[in-house]
């Protein structure tokens, strides 16, 4: 089918991705019949090799970014949160219970096991968990250093024993984060989430009863009282996070405040890796951050997850994962560009003599598969695939698909003239440039639709109406050929359309008698930082050219930046110590409580903002309809 997006998953899965992907009208990646490189998006659980990064072509995303795990590994998340302890202070750093990674801690962890024996009354419990396992394995509680045992790598941890009980059931939270970029860092977390439940009661008289000490999915979902009602809980062992907001607001606390903590530790976390990741613009990754509440309402970060499970076990999954994954689709802001890419490369394989005929100065396949094994090497700059406009109209099926014929002889004619000079050098780019040039039309998005979910994004408004009439008037295109509808979709999802400029992608037709009017010459990445913010304002720079990343992509919020000043800090070297500040003075607005008195003002009506951050605002992530930073502290 012409221009569809195309995924591939690694070892098949996960099928929630597959699901999604082939509902917005994406094929899946067959190594038999497509070529190595002919994809928009890898989707592996594990990580991708360091050639995978450097050898990404413009058209393709990946969703890991480089060397994340520094806080995905229990180990190194230790390791990285002590550094920025002791050169940031313990102030914000506060947010994970004490850690030894053994066998090297050991001697550390004995002195502060018998500090804490002599000096509380109480006893301290301690929780090991292998440094490279998930799901609960391996992991075990103890009180007596007796029963301490391991045989590989482990991090022990101070257990927190007071944690918040619902109906006497410990629970944690699933927190999706999503990072845009880490350079500048980005960083979005999604509306909804998970609360996950042990099954069995919390009871500190039984430390090996894992049912009632570990919140983990894998283990209690085979617990005896899985399926049993557990009070308030209900069945199973999970939550959606609006079903905790409702819970929350039976409890007479401070809600902003938690909300903003756990964002804090988000932010925090991130940026202790935040400068040693290597910038690819084209990753786009999610983690589950997982964190755990104690009775006083102080969150804690347990650990990062590198490929939180998509798997659906249950209803709360459903609601909860599938529109993340969309969302996270979402955020990698394909255009329709990557899909002409896609054609164009499929282009190469086919070897029409047509297209040798028609087309002269194109490369056949064995001298562009040669040509692509020397890239870097920027010697040449021949043209492949230039433009033709024909008379020829494609015959279709009873299905209204083109024929593969037909398909074939109309890539070479509606694809743009790419010069291969250019695409090496946008391969090199990939690699280390962030977002390019940013339009402000508003337009709806021709090509996938009024209810495409994708954003289009890439073209302003002229180029983009002419690319469409040329590629349907060469029956190369056909709407249902690429439409990724979702009829769950909002109005506010549906304004969500970035800008980037590609129009120079568009055929310069004064070879085709078409009035486009940016020459081949201009070729530019796409970028994918540019959406367009959703409901809040059609501003996307700043005064001095920076650009602002939208408040919201689908159920994301963006936290990071959240203001101009936190925007100012990450947009060249981060500055981690005025990004603390920040954070610090946010936080503290809303320990005094002003956020609660500007929640109920908002319903007021707040008169238009004249102060300086209007241009730049924020969603105050967390609560049921999160609320505008600007209006939650301006009248206090
Ligand atoms: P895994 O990667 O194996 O899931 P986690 O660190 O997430 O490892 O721990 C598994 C579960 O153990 C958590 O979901 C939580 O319920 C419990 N847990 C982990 N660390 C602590 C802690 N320090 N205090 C209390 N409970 C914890």
């Amino acid at each position: 089918m012409a221009a569809s997006l195309v995924f591939r998953l690694h070892d098949r899965g996960p099928e929630l991705v597959r699901e999604v992907l082939l509902e917005r009208g994406w094929e899946e990646y067959n190594e038999g019949e497509r070529e190595e490189e002919d994809w928009n998006l890898y989707w592996r659980g594990s990580s991708f090799q360091t050639s995978q990064y450097h050898n990404l072509l413009p058209w393709q995303r990946l969703n890991h970014h480089p060397k994340t795990v520094g806080i995905t590994r229990k180990d190194c998340l230790a390791r990285n949160l002590r550094r920025m302890k002791a050169t940031f202070g313990s102030a914000l750093y506060d947010f994970s219970p004490t850690t030894f990674i053994l066998p090297n801690d050991y001697t550390c962890f004995l002195a502060e096991y018998n500090r804490l024996r002599l000096a509380r009354g109480t006893s301290v419990y301690w929780i090991v968990k292998p440094v490279d396992l998930s799901r609960g394995r391996g992991i075990f509680i103890f009180e007596d250093i007796k029963d301490l045992v391991y045989d590989c790598s482990v991090v022990i941890q101070r257990y927190i024993s007071s944690s918040l009980l619902i109906s006497g059931y410990k629970f944690d939270l699933r927190i999706y984060v999503c990072v845009k970029s880490f350079h500048p860092l980005t960083v979005y977390i999604h509306q909804e989430g998970l609360v996950r439940f042990a099954t069995e009661k919390f009871n500190l008289s039984s430390l090996h009863n894992l049912y009632a000490h570990l919140t983990n999915t894998s283990i209690n979902k085979f617990g005896p009282f899985y399926k049993t009602e557990k009070g308030r809980v209900g069945r199973g062992c999970k939550w959606t996070m609006s079903k905790f907001r409702h819970f929350l607001h039976s409890q007479q606390i401070n809600e902003l405040l938690l909300w903003q903590r756990i964002n804090n530790i988000v932010t925090l976390t991130l940026l202790a890796i935040a400068t040693s990741v290597p910038s690819c613009p084209n990753c786009v990754e999610l983690f589950g951050f997982d964190i755990l509440i104690d009775a006083k309402f102080k969150p804690w970060l347990l650990e990062v997850n590198y490929s939180p499970a998509l798997t659906l076990d249950c209803q709360a999954d459903i609601s909860v994962k599938k529109k993340l994954v969309s969302d996270v689709i979402d955020m990698m802001n394909y255009t329709l560009t990557d899909s002409l890419r896609d054609r164009a490369y499929r282009k190469h394989r086919y070897k029409q003599p047509c297209f040798k005929a028609n087309h002269p100065s194109a490369p056949v396949l064995s001298t562009l598969n040669h040509q692509k094994k020397k890239r870097g090497n920027n010697s040449s700059h021949t043209q492949i695939l230039p433009l033709l406009k024909t008379s020829h109209q494609p015959e279709k099926t009873k299905r209204g698909k083109l024929k593969q014929r037909d398909l074939e002889a109309n890539y070479q004619r509606c694809l743009p003239p790419v010069e291969l000079s250019k695409m090496r050098e946008a391969r090199c780019r990939i690699i280390n440039t962030s977002a390019i040039k940013v339009h402000t039309n508003q337009t709806p998005n021709p090509i996938l639709g009024q209810d495409s979910r994708t954003n289009e994004s890439a073209l302003n408004r002229q180029s983009r109406q002419h690319l469409v009439s040329y590629l349907m008037n060469n029956g190369s295109l056909y709407r249902s050929d690429v439409t990724n509808h979702d009829n769950t979709e909002t109005e506010a999802e549906r304004q969500c359309s970035g800008e980037t400029d590609v129009s120079s992608l568009i055929p310069d037709t004064q070879e085709s008698e078409e009035a486009f009017t940016r020459p081949a010459a201009s070729w530019k990445l796409p970028n994918i930082y540019s959406t367009k913010p959703v409901r809040i304002t059609a501003e996307k720079t700043t005064g001095n050219g920076q650009h602002i990343p939208p408040v919201k992509v689908g159920d994301f919020i963006r936290t990071f930046p959240f203001n101009r000043a936190t925007l100012k800090a990450s947009q060249h070297e981060l500055d981690i110590r005025t990004v603390l500040q920040e954070i610090q003075s946010l936080t503290g607005q809303l320990v005094l409580g002003k956020g609660h008195k500007m929640k109920s003002r908002r319903e007021e009506k707040v008169t238009a903002d004249k102060d300086a951050d209007t241009d730049f605002d924020s969603l105050l992530w967390g609560p049921k309809d999160p609320p505008l930073i600007s209006q939650c502290f301006k009248s206090t």
